[in-house]
């Protein structure tokens, strides 16, 4: 069977495979990939994933886009070394699923997409033979997350750009204490100054000879292996066939856009709730038919989901059929009516977002972290709009709350243990570069270890 294609958002790139689209990052248009048509999973096969572990479901979703790319052994492979940690579905009331996507080794879920794309970046590269020099903006936590899948695979060199008073201690020292192949920028800026930096970098043509590379969410392949744990979650807790509700605390919409992928493929869903924080350009967009980025992009506890002008809007606009550039700017409006019908987006401020920690602590006792709660906080707010029913739901918590130990504590009094993964690593040294946000110190910068 030939490959499965992937198309620019931007529609002037010619489609390439899973190979090229991965290795490319973007397209040169500056558009994202996006599969051309979307495999399909039927229920029967769904209901099978109940009885797979979570690094079998992982393989026989993904094999439905590396068909002809990747031999199935290998991907099988590659799960399983990607994937040695659990996947948490806690009850919180019936019906309803608190699902801890932060047991990977950088306790956030940026884990899973990070681990699947080393093991990927170091199949491709053996290939196509080459280094590469991956290069991430990060508000936090896939900064840490890539730098740990990455750390010491042969021919990549990585080099994260974070903007030093955005990130929390923890975050930092998870990315600044590898060193080797990972380099990371400290930048006197926001993070869109850094994802500036990086999408200037990419366009460069002075810098055509570095072979440069992006973990970063407009990465397709950071995508996929976000919308395998909606199949997992819907194996264990819904029937065949029946609809579900997620929602998702979000940022750059990529873990949101792994829901819509996973809907895409034939998972029944109901609604997938996109919960935000202050920066919120989508659903203002959803209400309103009119896109207008927030610039700059605006500071809030949940500081992974800073993010002004999510990069993965493009994509779910061009699923729905219309097409926005990468400057948010909408060539051709998506069906607005689809998107109401099956999404729901939601503002939670600060204030909200401390109290429904303290709330749900004190009625649950389970303690949840500044971004889950956003998700769980937006749930509510849809079930004020639309009532749940006997629809499970499922409520995605993407981090750890030992990671966010100060915001914590300030709320419910106490801090987090810090789970054994994280400790090692937080005693190490760090090392890390600073830089104003200007990209021609980051091209002389770039240039400079090149060359050395
Ligand atoms: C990155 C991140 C998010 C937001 O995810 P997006 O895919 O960018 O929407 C939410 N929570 C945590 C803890 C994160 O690290």
């Amino acid at each position: 069977m030939s490959p499965l294609l992937f198309r620019s958002t931007n529609g002037q790139s010619p489609s390439v495979n899973l190979r090229e689209a991965f290795l490319a990052g973007q397209a040169p248009d500056r558009g994202l990939y996006v599969p051309e048509r979307f495999p399909h999973i039927a229920p029967a096969e769904i209901a099978e994933f109940a009885g797979l572990p979570y690094r079998q479901v992982a393989f026989r979703v993904l094999r439905k886009f590396t068909d002809g790319v990747i031999p199935d052994d290998a991907l099988a492979a590659m799960c399983d070394r990607a994937y040695d940690f659990g996947v948490p579905l806690e009850v919180i009331q019936r019906g309803v699923h608190l699902m801890r996507l932060d047991q990977g080794p950088t306790a956030s879920f940026k884990d899973f997409a990070a681990q699947m794309m080393a093991q990927m970046f170091g199949r491709f590269l053996q290939e196509v033979g080459g280094q590469v020099t991956i290069l991430t903006a990060t508000s936090g936590d896939t900064g840490a997350a890539v730098a740990h899948a990455f750390h010491e695979v042969p021919g990549v060199r990585v080099i994260v750009l974070f903007p030093l008073a955005e990130v929390s201690e923890s975050q930092r020292k998870l990315m600044t204490t590898l060193k080797e192949n990972i380099r990371t920028v400290a930048v006197d800026g926001k993070f869109d100054d850094c994802q500036a930096m990086v999408k200037r970098a990419f366009a460069d043509p002075a810098l055509e000879r570095i072979h440069l590379s992006s973990a970063n969410s407009i990465n397709i392949g950071r995508l996929l292996p976000q919308s395998v744990y909606y199949f997992y979650a819907a194996s264990r807790l819904a029937w065949p066939g029946e609809p579900m509700v997620f929602s998702i605390p979000s940022g750059n919409f990529g873990d949101m856009m792994g829901a819509v992928v996973a809907r895409e493929m034939g998972l029944p869903v109901r609604k997938i709730i996109a919960s935000v924080n202050d920066n919120d350009a989508f659903p203002r967009y959803l209400a309103s038919g009119v896109y207008e980025k927030i610039s700059p992009s605006r500071n809030s506890v949940s500081n992974a989901m800073n993010v002004g002008h999510p990069s993965n809007l493009a994509r779910l606009v061009a699923v729905y059929g219309g097409h926005m550039d990468e400057t948010g700017k909408v060539h051709r409006p998506p069906d607005l009516a689809a998107m109401r019908r099956d999404l729901f987006s939601t503002s939670i401020n600060d204030e909200r977002t401390r109290t429904s920690l303290r709330e749900f602590w004190n009625k649950y006792q389970i303690l949840l972290e500044p971004h889950g709660v956003v998700a769980w906080q937006g749930f509510l707010d849809w079930c004020a709009v639309e009532p749940l029913g006997n629809t499970p739901a499922v409520i995605v918590e993407t981090a750890n709350p030992a990671k966010f130990p100060e915001e914590v504590e300030k709320v419910v009094g106490w801090a987090p243990d810090v789970p054994a993964a994280m400790t090692a690593g937080l005693q190490q040294t760090e090392d890390y570069d600073r830089m104003g946000a200007d990209y021609e110190a980051f091209r002389a910068y770039l240039l400079a270890r090149h060359t050395r």
